[in-house]
């Protein structure tokens, strides 16, 4: 595997991925991987000639700065989990490198970004959209993938792809799963052990939801799926709403649609999702 630090370097190496025709399947990471970060990898060495990850913790999207000073980081390890996984590529690059200190990003999502994890982390999105913009500019992927852990995430990219114009084939990966149900993430590992067995509730909320989605009313879901939540003085749940796929507006009649939840479990926040029924 290649690792390239610089965007330069990247540049150089995409121009000579193009010249050859190879089309380039991106996924879009800020490392301490997990077997969800992999099974994107997995998918693009399936549909993409050459696979590229980037690992950057991104400062702009972060709107807590003890959650960005907190955030863990094992890069030798993730280095090896993409070679075994066959990766062709790594963007590696520095905060420096990937901007300027007077830099002005104004782009504005809509409504899709004020909601849901818009509300609770103001700001957000608009550095998601500020970096993966910039990467996809540099990488000039034919296809990205990205999970459907983050789903609103998902559903801005595609925005942001449509408002721009770019020419990226997006991809929506399942959400890989601890045997217990708890939805894989970086952040899990700042769980001690009895958050770590609290953090389960997140999982069986959404499963409740599911499996009584054709019997219950959606108020009797919403209130039954919260209940999980105060049981335990860990848990602080933020949201719980069943929305619709597209617009993530609260729905008041049944149909397709997805159940997003984001918890906090002691100080570690938690998101997880299923689409219904
Ligand atoms: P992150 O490193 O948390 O920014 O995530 C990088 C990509 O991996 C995003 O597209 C996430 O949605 C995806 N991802 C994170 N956790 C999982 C998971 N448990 N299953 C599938 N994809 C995931």
């Amino acid at each position: 595997m290649k690792i390239i630090n610089t965007r330069q370097d990247i540049s150089a190496q995409v121009n000579e991925l193009k010249f050859q025709n190879k089309s380039i399947g991106f996924v879009a990471t800020m490392g301490a991987l997990h077997l969800g970060h992999i099974s994107l990898i997995s998918q693009s060495k399936r549909q993409a000639d050459i696979t590229v990850a980037s690992i950057f913790v991104n400062p702009t999207q972060f709107n807590n700065k003890e959650d960005l000073i907190n955030y863990p980081s094992t890069i030798n390890d993730d280095i090896h989990k993409l070679e075994a996984a066959g990766c062709d590529i790594l963007f590696l690059p520095t905060v420096d490198e990937m901007y300027q200190s007077d830099e002005f990003w104004d782009y504005e999502v809509g409504e899709l970004a004020d909601k849901l994890e818009g509300e609770f982390r103001p700001g957000h999105y608009k550095g998601v959209t500020q970096i993966v913009y910039k990467l996809f500019s540099l990488i000039k992927p034919n296809i990205a993938f990205f999970g459907q852990k983050d789903y609103q995430q998902y559903l801005v990219i595609e925005k942001m792809c449509r408002d721009f114009k770019l020419d990226v084939n997006l991809k929506l990966a399942a959400i890989i799963r601890e045997s217990d149900g708890l939805a894989m993430s970086s952040r899990n590992v700042r769980l001690d052990e009895n958050e770590r067995q609290t953090a389960t509730t997140l999982y069986k909320a959404l499963n409740y939801i599911k499996s009584n989605f054709s019997q219950l009313t959606l108020r009797e879901l919403k209130q039954g799926g919260e209940r999980f939540f105060q049981e335990d003085a860990l848990l602080k749940l933020e949201y719980l709403k069943i929305c619709d796929l597209k617009t993530l507006d609260e729905i008041s009649e049944k149909k397709e649609s997805v159940v997003l939840v984001a918890c906090k479990v002691g100080n570690t926040r938690l998101i997880d999702n299923m689409i219904l029924p």
